[in-house]
């Protein structure tokens, strides 16, 4: 098998095999870009490198030494040579970019004999030192997992001891010196010399990239966002640039149009006589992309030229990194930038004005997940114009946060699971931090640009963040900052602005957001292609507006217990619970059916005439006992009964098992009168509004929950049909209506032709369909489910992400044989599944008519369906 591939040999549709960064690499070598040759070691032996037990095999080394041969010949320098050395990088390269995951190393093939070499010939032995010391801090770490900050400690004692501030300010001696210190600390942590031979040097850099692949950062990533272990990296090993020559070098990153708002027109930076991660790392303030035309008139020029070429060529927006050694641009990398929801709308839409891409490719184009953000509040804008900020940063992620100011990533952690608000201030963030990202409203950093870590990673979260503001004062080892005269502590209430890069004292109110503009727009094109409909969980009128102005066309799901909470209705709830005869529960429904049925007439209200599907009671009923003494007397005294009568039932009530136990349509069974009372009060809802609104066309959805026997469907289904035929016929009015059933038991699914038959239409409830698949429950699962991840039993948590594989069969097992006998059968699913963008995917593709879900994925849903039809 071929595992490794020069850069002249790959293109852009060998994503799989070369990685992203690897293709795209091939790709601007085919369209004549000019980029430092090399060649590209596929994810193929990633994955078999981790068969062979984490060792790259005989067969893989020896293309690899081949291609080093071919790359010599190509650059006519040789590995470890005296005359005319070979330096390469070492970079991975994912399919799916995975910002800060994985480390490059640079630099690679010097040891004590070639950094001469190249001191003497370049006559700029500044360069040469700096190039080895960079290489053995590198290597140091990502290799052999010395802490960066031995490193980083050394340079800062050198530059103290030199009175300089900045990296550029030392010299070649101090340079010199560095490197020795380095490798002395190599020594002493290692155990062995620094290795000196460019060949070792090159094997432990990729088995590093490989076995990066597998450390706890990527596998938390990779699982918040969806992309597979199996796939494996690429290692990409290319010829050096040099952007740390002199004063006619640099190097830079840009986007072709900004990342955070869409807008068109360069946006980035540029730091010259740097290297690599420099620009983005903070060590010195870099410059904007377009001052670089005044220094470096023909290479950025040239520069220009590229990012319309790479533009035009890719129809997207390109984040690209390069190179200038003495005045010479190399590109270093291109992909479709990350950008933030608000920016990839804006994007979308202009490629499609710009006459670059389709209506269906625009819709392809947006990550549903992202819209998430979209809906989140904004600041108040009258609270905002009121408040002062104290302070100005970069808007480096749009939206607003408020929360306790918190200076590390495991405080935010900690916090957050205390269910407080965090906002995560920090000089600057590294990978090590994204848990603690994850958690935090938004991230305020003092250090750092637009393309900085934080920066980055908070925009691909959706997360809002303020980046590089530098006049925060920053004392983190007593938990405390000072900015415009104020200061702050752990625990006080900041607000930061994501869009303007401004941050203010306390709590600012926030507002909702709305779907206009290019939002609707985008979301206009998705209803256009899409074929699945989407309604709304959604159990109060105000949910159910929200839904509607989300676009929901439907309510899919309205839970009725949520409606006995209410403190008029739960006394006479309980009252009915404790209840000795028929006749005395029907008194206490009695008491409750006018405030049901005032529900559903809100619900029919807010939904104007279209679809709502009711379930009838689910929970058990000792869900609904008073637990208060107090709570307890009073029911004993209005049910005539003693206290401890009352405390004799509650404790009957208590089941071993109640997610299994005396629950859903088994409620129905032993209580008709239950099941009476909630068809009376939605079939007179129904009466009502339809009344009041003739044009509306009104079908109340009867839902009958957790069916696992078509008998036991037909005994609840009975009770329904001769109440509401009743409750009709004494109106004198004409009204359809459906009997449907929650499909949650695996049994339902696997009799799914006998209920079709009686049923007129099939929910999936997936949250109780996976629990009772998987023989584990919801509430419990938590505790185990991160050793499934660790074991890579699991990628995913299933009650986020549908189980396509087993519970997705059985969802497909039950619609292949209940459509059949019953062409009216509609199909719809109501879990949490129903808003993952994946799952609905797997909905469109096993024939289901509709997805529910809450309100504020309603338009995450919108678009995965349309996505899944284009
Ligand atoms: P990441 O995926 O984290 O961006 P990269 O592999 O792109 O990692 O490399 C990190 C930095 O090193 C980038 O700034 C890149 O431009 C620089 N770099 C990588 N390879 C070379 C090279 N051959 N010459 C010069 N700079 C390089
Ligand atoms: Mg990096
Ligand atoms: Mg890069």
């Amino acid at each position: 098998r071929k595992w490794v591939y020069l850069f002249t040999e790959g293109d852009a549709s060998m994503r799989e095999l070369l990685g992203g960064k690897g293709a795209n690499l091939a790709e601007m070598t085919n369209i004549g870009l000019p980029v430092p040759q090399g060649f590209t070691i596929t994810t193929e032996a990633c994955t078999q490198y981790y068969e062979d037990g984490r060792e790259i095999n005989a067969e893989i080394m020896g293309q690899i030494e081949e291609h080093i041969k071919k790359m010599e010949e190509i650059t006519g320098k040789k590995f470890g040579d005296h005359e005319n050395p070979l330096l390469v990088s070492v970079r991975s390269g994912a399919r799916a970019s995975m910002p800060g995951m994985m480390d490059t190393i640079l630099n690679l093939g010097l040891n004590e004999d070639v950094v001469r070499v190249i001191a003497e010939k370049s006559g700029n032995p500044r360069w040469a030192w700096d190039c080895y010391r960079r290489f053995i801090q590198m290597y140091s770490d990502v290799v052999m997992e010395v802490g960066k900050k031995y490193f980083e400690e050394l340079i800062d004692k050198m530059k103290e001891k030199k009175g300089v501030k900045q990296d550029v300010e030392l010299s070649a001696e101090d340079l010199h010196e560095l490197a020795e210190q380095f490798k002395a600390e190599y020594k002493e942590k290692i155990g062995k010399d620094f290795p000196s031979d460019p060949k070792e040097q090159l094997f432990g850099a990729i088995k590093a990239v490989f076995r990066s692949w597998d450390n706890p950062r990527a596998n938390v990533y990779r699982r918040d966002n969806d992309i597979p272990y199996s796939w494996g990296t690429a290692v990409n090993v290319q010829s050096m640039a040099f952007g740390n020559m002199g004063d006619d070098c640099g190097t830079g990153v840009a986007f072709t149009r900004d990342p955070a708002t869409g807008n068109k027109g360069l946006f980035g930076e540029f730091l010259t006589n740097a290297q690599g991660e420099d620009v983005v790392a903070g060590v010195r303030t870099p410059m904007h992309i377009n001052e670089m035309e005044q220094k470096f008139p023909e290479a950025f020029k040239q520069f220009t030229e590229v990012c319309s070429t790479l533009e035009k060529h890719y129809r997207d927006m390109q984040d690209m990194e390069f190179t200038v050694e003495h005045g010479k641009l190399y590109m270093l990398q291109t992909r479709n930038g990350k950008r933030t929801a608000q920016a990839a709308l804006k994007i979308a839409c202009d490629l499609v004005d710009e006459g670059m891409r389709t209506e269906e490719e625009a819709v392809a184009m947006i990550d549903p997940r992202n819209l998430d953000t979209l809906l989140h509040p904004q600041f108040d804008q009258k609270a905002l114009k009121a408040a002062t900020p104290l302070g100005k940063g970069l808007g480096a992620s749009p939206g607003a946060a408020c929360g306790k100011v918190v200076f590390s990533a495991d405080d935010a952690e900690a916090w957050a699971a205390r269910g407080e608000k965090v906002v995560l201030v920090r000089l600057e963030t590294s990978p090590e931090d994204i848990t603690g990202m994850k958690v935090a409203q938004g991230i305020l950093t003092v250090r750092g640009g637009m393309t900085s870590h934080a920066a980055v990673v908070a925009r691909g979260m959706g997360t809002c963040c303020v980046a590089g503001l530098g006049d925060i004062v920053m004392d983190e080892a007593n938990k405390k900052f000072t900015l415009g005269g104020k200061t702050f502590h752990e625990g006080d209430c900041i607000s930061i602005d994501g869009t303007t890069g401004n941050v203010y004292e306390g709590l600012i109110p926030t507002v909702d957001a709305s779907i206009a503009g290019e939002f609707g727009r985008i979301m206009g094109w998705a209803d256009k292609y899409r074929k699945l409909a989407v309604r709304t969980n959604a159990d109060t009128p105000a949910d159910a507006k929200k839904a509607r102005e989300l676009g929901a066309e439907g309510i899919g799901l309205c839970r009725t217990e949520h409606m006995f909470f209410d403190p008029e209705r739960i006394f006479a709830f309980r009252e009915m619970i404790v209840s000795d005869t028929k006749e005395e529960r029907e008194e206490a429904l009695e008491k409750i059916l006018p405030f049901q049925q005032g529900d559903f007439e809100a619900l029919y209200e807010a939904l104007e005439g279209n679809p709502v599907t009711i379930r009838f009671l689910d929970p058990p009923l000792h869900e609904f006992v008073p637990q208060e003494e107090e709570e307890i007397e009073k029911l004993a005294k209005a049910k005539n009964k003693s206290v401890q009568e009352i405390k004799d039932i509650i404790t009957s009530l208590h089941e071993f098992n109640p997610m299994m136990g005396h629950r859903g349509l088994r409620l129905a069974v032993t209580y008709p009168e239950i099941a009476v009372m909630q068809t009376k009060a939605v079939i007179r809802a129904a009466i009502n509004v339809q009344k009041k609104h003739p044009d509306w066309k009104l079908e109340p959805e009867i839902m009958i929950p957790l069916t696992s026997e078509v008998k036991e469907f037909n005994v609840v289904k009975k009770v329904v049909v001769e109440t509401a035929d009743e409750e009709i016929k004494k109106a004198g009015v004409k009204l359809a209506y459906q009997v449907g059933t929650m499909i949650e038991i695996p049994r339902a699914c696997l009799t799914a032709d006998e209920i079709a038959k009686n049923a007129d239409f099939f929910c999936f409830g997936t949250n109780d369909l996976t629990q009772m698949t998987f023989g584990f429950s919801r509430d419990d699962a938590g505790k185990f489910l991160n050793a499934y991840y660790d074991s890579k039993i699991f990628e995913s948590d299933p009650f986020a992400k549908l189980d396509q594989v087993g519970v997705g069969k059985l969802m497909k097992m039950a619609i292949d044989l209940g459509k059949p006998v019953n062409p009216h059968l509609h199909v719809g699913i109501c879990g949490e599944h129903g808003g993952d963008p994946s799952s609905v995917e797997f909905c469109h593709n096993i024939g289901l008519d509709y997805v529910s879900c809450s309100p504020f994925r309603v338009p995450v849903a919108r678009l995965a369906a349309a996505q899944a039809e284009i």
